[in-house]
């Protein structure tokens, strides 16, 4: 008998209770954060879903390890399980600890980009943006043609236009110093990139001299995607497809607060001795000693335990299926959501959901506003606020307007999934009432974590 019900494969070891709010403090809460949800005090969230960020739920294997952490301050046990366990991923030949993924970029970044460089990618994520443009390099979007229909269901709506690589490689010969593919594409929706798309690019840099690194954060989850959906790879481990799409290239950035499956840590991993060097040498800088990285020896274990059970195929068929489940649910109910649920998260599609919001009055950021004053629900605006903003100061719409909702790993059940159906199905139907926001004080980089905002006409919800 093959049961059809998909279930945790876990149980619950140690809970975290949940505290539970009422409407009129969640109002106060978000006037005391000047209606920015990354201002808002945790304790105030009854499902948080601002980021998978960091946020998962550690193994009992994994904390098993932290006790064995090795904290000597160069040449640790712990950092010698590390580099072994993601080497034994990866495959690559220099594995160098950061604190998280942003430090592998902007280590990578001072250390091989210069002012007047172009980077191409499927999409940047924003810290990858904003440490790129913060050395004068261009961060180029080359999302493929699927990419900019929400609605449009396509197995790997992340894959990197391909055309647009080579006219960029070809146009900007000696100013690319490497190109990037990020896998799983966060900014776009969380889709996943096929093998063939990445074997692709990996030949048109090949052809044309440049070295290709994978913005690896959520690289088990593409692998699983690519099992599922690529002609061919049905019968594969998710080990032997991730080390394939590694093999393409010649290093990685690594946020391991995703795929690591760890609260903290991340790495930069590339084949390049000479760049490795450097890359190392710029590390000493910010974040310590090139055998930790920023982390203490217990956070190389539970990452080094972390990026193997991330692979296993029940966690990756169950991780998938709860993110489903939700868009599934929603897209039953009419409420528009990029297509086909992403691996990590759900993306509501707020300009189709509010046409009479522009995107100067901010539609996604307003949604995920209502969402949590209405069921104290945290998502994250991934639109004109986040986006919006160029770097000569000029303000342009980003080109979706979204909310996302990400999925923490191993946090939540399915009742907390169902809950969160319905706070969404809610929402919607109040969607005629929502009003936009305006800007009321804003840092000029990555403006959507301390931003503060005013609602337009001087409530959120009109009657
Ligand atoms: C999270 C993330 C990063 C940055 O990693 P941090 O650990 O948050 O610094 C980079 N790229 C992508 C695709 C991400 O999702």
């Amino acid at each position: 008998m093959q049961f059809q019900t998909i279930i945790e494969p876990f149980r619950i070891k140690t809970v975290e209770p949940i505290r539970f709010t009422t409407l009129e403090q969640r109002a106060a809460a978000l006037a005391a954060a000047h209606l920015n949800l990354f201002l808002l005090k945790a304790e105030d969230v009854i499902i948080d879903l601002l980021t998978d960020s960091g946020t998962g739920a550690m193994s009992a294997a994994q904390w098993a390890g932290m006790m064995s952490g090795d904290e000597s301050y160069a040449g640790a046990r712990s950092f010698f399980r590390f580099e072994s366990a993601v080497r034994d991923v990866t495959g690559y030949r220099h594995i160098i600890p950061t604190h998280q993924g942003r430090a592998a970029e902007r280590i990578l970044f001072t250390s091989a980009c210069k002012a007047g460089d172009i980077v191409p990618n499927n999409t940047h994520f924003d810290t990858t943006r904003a440490n790129l443009e913060a050395v004068g390099a261009t961060a180029l979007d080359l999302r493929c043609a699927e990419a900019t229909q929400p609605s449009l269901v396509a197995p790997f709506k992340g894959n990197i236009d391909l055309v647009a690589l080579e006219r960029c490689l070809t146009e900007h010969k000696g100013r690319v110093p490497f190109a990037m593919i990020t896998i799983t594409n966060n900014s776009g929706g969380g889709q996943p990139v096929s093998l063939a798309n990445i074997h692709a690019a990996s030949a048109l840099c090949k052809a044309h001299g440049v070295p290709l690194i994978l913005d690896a954060c959520r690289f088990a989850e593409n692998a699983w995607f690519i099992k599922q959906r690529e002609a061919g790879q049905g019968s594969r481990t998710p080990a032997a497809i991730a080390r394939e799409a590694f093999d393409c290239a010649d290093g990685c950035t690594m946020s391991a607060k995703k795929d690591g499956l760890v609260n903290i840590g991340g790495f930069l991993a590339l084949n390049n001795d000479a760049l490795a060097a450097k890359c190392r040498n710029n590390l000493i800088l910010t974040e310590g000693f090139p055998t930790y990285g920023g982390l203490a020896g217990y956070d190389l274990e539970a990452l080094a335990v972390g990026i193997k059970e991330v692979l296993d195929e029940d966690y990756l068929r169950y991780r998938i299926a709860s993110v489903a489940y939700l868009g599934d649910k929603l897209t039953a109910a009419g409420v528009p959501i990029v297509q086909p649920p992403g691996g990590h998260a759900i993306y509501i599609d707020a300009k189709a959901m509010l046409p009479h919001i522009p995107p100067h009055e901010f539609p996604a950021w307003a949604l995920s506003l209502a969402l949590y004053l209405e069921g104290g629900v945290r998502s994250v605006e991934i639109g004109s606020v986040m986006f919006g903003r160029q770097p000569d100061g000029t303000e342009k719409p980003a080109a979706m307007e979204l909310v996302r909702l990400a999925f923490p790993r191993r946090v939540y059940t399915q009742s907390h999934v169902d809950y969160l159906a319905e706070v969404i199905l809610h929402v919607h139907g109040l969607r005629h009432r929502l009003r936009g926001v305006q800007l009321t004080e804003a840092p000029e980089q990555l403006r959507h974590f301390t931003a503060k905002f005013a609602p337009i006409g001087g409530r959120l919800l009109v009657d």
